[in-house]
């Protein structure tokens, strides 16, 4: 007869660490003591924003604020640092949600990645980067806030995004890709005051970004088999690193090189891949640390990601750098309809052998939410569980509730 097993109950864990930068240095510090290459990436990451800033204030260098992954190589063409507006999230604090709310007035169910970015931009008013890049549009709470920023003395471009809808080929997608282009020649001019883009440059931005994405890819292969090697958290800094390089490039690229030497060292025998209960994660990064915590106390490990920026999709150096870089979007997973993104969650499920999919959003998204429920139910409708949780993009301990809920979930799936 077979044996029915008890469902145990885990209660959340209190971790003790309240904000991201303690999450990141108990990670660094102890949970990867013994890797100098995550010690170095926590570093870069800890360190970003303030060093750009510091780049810019005392060496002359150009910066911006900017989102969209895919327009980094050309941000770095034009001669300017990319700051991810992004990782303001990780100096973010209850007076920036308290900004947006008292002096914009923001209504507080506004979806707190939008509250904490434009908090944190209006308290950097006056720092020297004042030029924003945004491809907005398809976030309304985000047009409002470039909108309210105006005010304050920033210089905005927020492009008119491309949306690819479901069977756009052909010639429809070739007339979506001569607007594409248009805008990204418009943006570049934005930034630089020159009409052509920097071609020779965008080629090398390109052959570089291509690095790093294969870089990164080697380094997921590698960790399957010692999923518990670089944590959970650890892996999302290396994404993050991927869609800005975390403001030095070089460096990024030499800490990816020691990753995947440390990882060649540990060889092929893996006594961990027996007890890993392997996870696709997909949204947004997450900002609340002790979510990834919880996955790893749990014998989780997030082995696929699938986030807009993907680390498995090269940039085409056969072709004209500009259309390389649009055509490399329009045909990415971000490019418009939530068909491209689920596609890209039923591979990397299958890739890694996937026991679940956890889904993480923000609370307030207007634009994501719908899109969750729909790829839950679809993927609950082929056997695969999954689990959406929302949190919060400010500082501060993520809720018992989502806590309680990631436990639960993977000691289901256990
Ligand atoms: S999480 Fe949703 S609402 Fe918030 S900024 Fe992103 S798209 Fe906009």
């Amino acid at each position: 007869m077979a044996e029915t097993k008890e469902k145990k109950y885990i209660p959340p864990v209190d971790f003790g660490r309240q904000t991201q930068i303690e999450h990141i240095e108990y990670s660094r510090d102890v949970v990867h003591r013994y890797s100098p290459s995550i010690r170095r990436l926590f570093n870069l990451g800890l360190t970003y924003v303030e060093d750009v800033e510091k780049q810019v204030r005392d060496e002359g260098k150009r910066a911006l604020w900017c989102g969209p992954p895919w327009a980094m190589p050309l941000v770095y063409a034009a001669d300017y640092l990319p700051l991810e507006y992004g990782e303001l999230a990780r100096l973010s604090d209850v007076d920036a949600i308290s900004i947006a709310e008292n002096h914009f007035q923001m209504p507080a169910e506004v979806c707190s990645m939008v509250k904490a970015t434009v908090g944190e931009l209006y308290k950097r008013r006056n720092s020297g980067i004042d030029k924003i890049f945004s491809m907005g549009n398809t976030c309304e709470p985000f047009n409002q806030a470039w909108e309210v920023l105006k005010d304050e003395g920033y210089d905005i471009y927020n492009g008119e995004i491309v949306f690819r809808a479901p069977g756009v080929d052909g010639e429809r997608y070739e007339k979506i890709l001569r607007f594409f282009l248009k805008e990204i020649e418009s943006f570049y001019c934005w930034m630089t005051g020159a009409r052509d883009v920097n071609k020779e440059k965008l080629f090398i931005e390109l052959q570089r970004r291509n690095r790093i994405m294969t870089k990164i890819k080697t380094i997921m292969e590698l960790r399957v088999p010692h999923p518990f090697y670089v944590r959970s958290l650890a892996v999302m800094y290396l994404l993050n690193g991927l869609n800005n390089y975390l403001g030095k490039p070089d460096e990024f690229e030499d800490v990816l090189d020691g990753l995947i030497d440390e990882l060649l060292a540990r060889g092929d025998s893996s006594e961990d891949r027996d007890r890993v209960i392997p996870l696709v994660w997909s949204g947004g990064s997450g900002q609340e640390f002790g979510v990834y915590e919880a996955v790893d106390e749990a014998n989780g490990a997030l082995l696929g990601f699938v986030a807009i920026a993907p680390y498995d999709k090269l940039f085409n150096l056969e072709i004209d750098p500009v259309e390389s870089l649009a055509r490399w979007q329009l045909d990415s997973r971000g490019a418009g309809a939530s068909v491209y993104m689920r596609r890209a969650l039923e591979e990397k499920i299958d890739e890694i052998g996937a026991k679940g999919l956890i889904q993480y959003g923000f609370i307030g998204c207007s634009q994501h939410g719908v899109a969750r429920e729909m790829f839950r139910d679809y993927f609950h409708q082929k056997g695969i569980p999954s689990i959406n949780i929302e949190g919060t993009f400010q500082v501060g301990p993520p809720s018992g509730q989502v806590l309680t809920r990631i436990n639960a979930f993977i000691e289901m799936l256990a």
